[in-house]
């Protein structure tokens, strides 16, 4: 089709709440003239008072001169009637999340736009290929998914139902650049591309919680260690459980309750309590307040370092033999440690006179404890940050009570906060990590996204400090089959099943 262009034309904004006086703001400080639409009388010209509010904010702040706001709040224009779409070679649709009352305002400005105008939609959740259904031209819809807040947010996942023209997912692509985004492609499919690959991150802590291996807190503590801004359940906190859970329900219910995505018990207890989080005052904390301080599990060593040996090849090793060093210098010269390294054993670790410190592959600190047949072995959660910046929480299991106090002294030996949890396979940051990288995998494999899109949308769109693909090249695509493996072995079901993508790939490596 040949779409109007869309640099500096006029743009319409239909839905006049959170989404659509930041879509109006970020449309008009691009250079467009913006007419903002909504069906409760008076909301737009209350979204336009309350954008010149942030504008002299902005302003007080020095981050806009007052002219630059004075004339991008007169190019915003709010409109009583659609019919004042006409003319628009933009719509962009915030309105409530309904797929007949978006379709049902589709085909009313089909009526009134020329031929040539594009029809956008923020859904965040609903088919973009549902919602153009029934109109005259189905190539024009396309998901144009911002995320809150849309000024800050530098995330648009540009999202292609079955009848999108390329050219107009290509000419949405385009325009979010202009308009300072960062835009990914992406099929529509459940969830597109963040809500999707997001989804292990709250799944594998809500698990976790399931079976008491952890605190709310602890998981925090290990996932912020991992370089994650925020922990799981802080995040669910803010976000609110209602709203994670709808989310959660409705990816489940839009993969035919493929179980891979099934929504927590644990989590429909809380929203069935009204723990919502934040806004009630309640969730996994209690707020103001917030998280807890964590138990203090900082241990002594009580037998000075004798023999040790530093198991494993690459960066991570060589950040363990780095601690392991600086430990031993502090107990020299009164006493004498012999530090030894082994690159290929088949484990990363540590082995102190004998007992064992392994880095998680996805056995626990049991099944190794059999295979070797010593009591003294700990398992510690994957380093994902290096070199682990000083009091780095780390989580970690024992096979034996009998070793927990001397695996916690060694780790805080080693820098760590030693986060004691249990002994489940990939503990909790190397397990969740994994999950993500298998959801991205399964995302690229059906064609959601690129690898690049994947990484750039879990960046920007959630804050999280890899991409899943990232995140894989600092690893090794076998040990994470194995860990997947591993959980699957002892869950059996269906929510740690190997991404064809990634057992492909471990074929090959
Ligand atoms: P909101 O409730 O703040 O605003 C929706 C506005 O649309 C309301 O002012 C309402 O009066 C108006 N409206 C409802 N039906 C209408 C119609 N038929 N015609 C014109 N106006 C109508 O909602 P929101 O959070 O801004 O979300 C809007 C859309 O953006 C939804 O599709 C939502 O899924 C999507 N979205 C929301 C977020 C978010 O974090 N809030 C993020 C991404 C996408």
């Amino acid at each position: 089709m040949n779409i109007t262009s869309l640099q500096g034309a006029p743009v319409f904004v239909a839905g006049a709440g959170i989404m659509g006086a930041g879509i109006a703001q970020v449309a008009a400080q691009a250079g467009h003239e913006v007419r903002l639409f909504d069906m409760r009388e008076g909301a737009a010209t209350a979204a336009k008072a309350k954008l010149a509010g942030t504008f002299d904010a902005l302003v007080t702040k020095g981050k806009l001169s007052a002219e630059a706001a004075q004339q991008t709040l007169a190019r915003i224009r709010p409109v009583a009637a659609l019919a004042d779409a006409a003319g628009a070679a933009l719509v962009v649709e915030a309105i409530v999340e309904q797929l007949d009352a978006k379709r049902a305002l589709f085909a009313e400005l089909e009526g009134i736009v020329g031929q040539g105008a594009v029809l956008a939609t923020n859904t965040s959740s609903i088919s973009v290929t549902a919602i153009a259904n029934g109109l005259k031209r189905p190539g024009r819809v396309v998901g144009m998914h911002f995320f809150n807040p849309v000024p800050l947010m530098k995330l648009v996942e540009v999202v292609s139902g079955l009848q999108t023209d390329c050219a107009v997912a290509e000419a949405i692509f385009e325009l979010s650049r202009a308009w300072g985004k960062t835009p990914v492609h992406a099929t529509s499919t459940p969830g597109f591309i963040v809500n999707r690959i997001a989804r292990p991150y709250y799944a594998e802590t809500l698990a976790l919680l399931q079976e008491r291996a952890a605190t709310p807190a602890m998981l925090d503590a290990a996932l912020r260690g991992a370089g994650f801004r925020m922990g799981p359940c802080e995040l669910m906190d803010l976000i609110g459980h209602d709203t994670n859970f709808a989310v959660t329900n409705s990816v489940f219910e839009a993969n035919f309750y493929d179980k891979r995505y099934q929504p927590s018990g644990v989590q429909r207890e809380m929203v069935a309590g009204g723990l919502l989080g934040r806004k009630s005052g309640q969730g996994f904390y209690r707020y103001p307040e917030g998280a807890p301080a964590l138990p203090d599990t900082a241990c002594k060593l009580t037998v000075a370092p004798g023999q040790v040996t530093i198991h494993g090849s690459g960066p991570i090793a060589d950040a363990l033999a780095h601690a392991v060093a600086q430990t031993a210098a502090r107990y020299a010269p009164q006493h004498v440690c012999v530090i030894a390294r082994l690159r290929d054993t088949g484990w990363t670790g540590l082995e102190i006179d004998g007992a064992r410190l392994v880095m998680s592959d996805g056995r626990t600190a049991g099944e190794i404890a059999a295979e070797t047949g010593r009591r003294d072995v700990a398992v510690f959660d994957r380093l994902f940050t290096l070199p682990p910046a000083p009091g780095t929480p780390l989580a970690f299991a024992v096979a034996d009570e009998v070793w927990r106090v001397r695996a916690a002294a060694w780790l805080t030996e080693l820098g760590f906060v030693p986060l004691p949890v249990a002994d489940t396979p990939g503990l909790v940051a190397a397990r969740t990590v994994a999950m993500l990288i298998n959801e991205a995998a399964d995302a690229v494999l059906q064609g959601v996204c690129s690898e690049a899109g994947a990484d750039a949308a879990m960046k920007l769109g959630v804050n999280y400090p890899q991409g899943p693909f990232e995140f894989l090249s600092h690893w090794s695509v076998g040990e994470v089959v194995n860990l997947l493996d591993a959980l699957d072995h002892l869950y059996r079901g269906e929510r740690y099943r190997v991404s064809p993508l990634l057992r492909r790939r471990a074929l090959h490596h």
